[in-house]
């Protein structure tokens, strides 16, 4: 059983930062739904006699109506249509707002549709548009009104101009502060999701982002029935890197090692710092002979890299254990344990070198 949002919008997602998007989204059906509903309901009157309409303006009405609707339609489900629309739809109104401004001359207030118009074309079209269709109602108004049937006289037309220019302003300075707040407002956003996922030292996944991640690549891989490895590669005496060129020196060299390592990688691996001077590589799509291949091959990048610290120099290496996802529905912390356990291996058999895990 579909809910009202699924019959109202179709089956719409929005991602993060697109919350303005879903509001225009919205917005555009909830107007072509009640610009319907109106229509249908002045017709209704007409039908029965409450209300006498000129036939052709019933006929353009009956025409509005099944527009409003054929144009919702058109927009359920499809957000990425959203702009195309919104301008189709704003000629369509036009066009019934100027064909009851010529053919319904016993209702003075008709001229009113134009001042309704604009707020929504502020929200839906942005603020060029907004100015562009203010400036050209007005002119339409003032050049256009000695031909109808029965001209608003010049007092009434000064007033309406004069409201016009005043609404058009006041939405075009109101809409930039808001898109502005709205804007800076999504940026930071985006900036502390930043924070909170990435190590400010070397800019890789923190251990909580990484492991995440690693988590949704295996549920990924393991539907493809495709292999996937880890890689745990810790840098040997660390520590003495520290005490011997200070604390910074160190941390030039982590980020000196996270930069090539990331050189070295596919825009589908995951790489985060879980540790002091410990990180991770996750490995979608590769087997135990190629990740073998890749640890060995970043573990002489490591080796060759030499970062310069002062006026020296110094030469840094890493011990790299390795585990594949072997078993299914297995998660991310069971096989960074056996690539923990390999690393662990490959530190006892001397440092510097690649291990795999074995049961053993
Ligand atoms: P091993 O070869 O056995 O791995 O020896 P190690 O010295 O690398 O290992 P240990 O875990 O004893 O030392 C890790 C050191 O990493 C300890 C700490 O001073 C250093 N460290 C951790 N985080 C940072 C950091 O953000 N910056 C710097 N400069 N050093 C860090
Ligand atoms: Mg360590
Ligand atoms: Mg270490």
């Amino acid at each position: 059983m579909p809910t009202l949002r699924q019959v109202l919008y179709g089956d719409v997602n929005f991602l993060e930062g697109e919350e303005y998007l879903a509001f225009q989204f919205r917005f555009l059906t909830i107007l072509m739904l009640a610009g319907a509903v109106v229509t249908g309901l002045l017709l209704l009157g007409v039908a029965t006699g409450v209300n006498t309409i000129d036939t052709l303006h019933v006929v353009s009405m009956a025409i509005f109506m099944s527009l409003s609707l054929l144009l919702w339609l058109v927009l359920r489900g499809r957000p990425h249509l959203l702009l195309k629309l919104a301008w189709l739809y704003e000629c369509v109104c036009m066009a019934e707002y100027i064909s009851a401004l010529y053919m319904v001359s016993a209702d003075e207030m008709r001229v009113i549709w134009f001042f309704a118009n604009l707020p929504g074309v502020y929200i839906l079209l942005g603020q060029r548009a907004g100015l562009l269709i203010t400036l050209a109602t007005m002119l339409g108004l003032a050049f256009g009104n000695p031909y109808l049937p029965q001209p608003y006289s010049i007092n009434a037309m000064a007033t309406l101009l004069v409201a016009l220019f005043y609404l058009g302003t006041f939405f075009h300075v109101y809409g930039a502060r808001s898109m502005s707040y709205f804007v800076r407002m999504r940026e930071s956003n985006q900036r502390l999701r930043h924070l909170a996922s990435h190590d400010p030292l070397t800019d890789l996944l923190n251990a909580g982002a990484y492991y995440a991640t690693c988590d949704q690549l295996i549920h990924l891989a393991q539907r493809n029935h495709q292999p996937c490895s880890v890689l745990f590669v810790d840098l040997d005496h660390f520590k003495k890197v520290n005490d011997t060129y200070g604390h910074e020196a160190g941390d030039i060299v982590l980020k000196a090692v996270s930069k090539t390592m990331l050189q070295m990688l596919r825009q589908s691996d995951a790489v985060g710092r879980i540790g002091g001077e410990e990180f991770s590589v996750f490995l979608p799509d590769t087997d135990l002979v190629g990740a073998i291949k890749l640890a060995e091959h970043m573990r002489g990048e490591i080796e060759n890299l030499m970062p310069q610290i002062a006026t020296q120099r110094i030469r840094i290496t890493a011990s790299i254990g390795i585990a594949t996802a072997d078993q299914v529905g297995e998660n991310m912390a069971a096989i960074q344990r056996r690539a923990d356990q390999a690393m662990y291996n490959a530190k006892q058999l001397g440092r510097n070198r690649v291990s795999c895990f074995t049961a053993a």
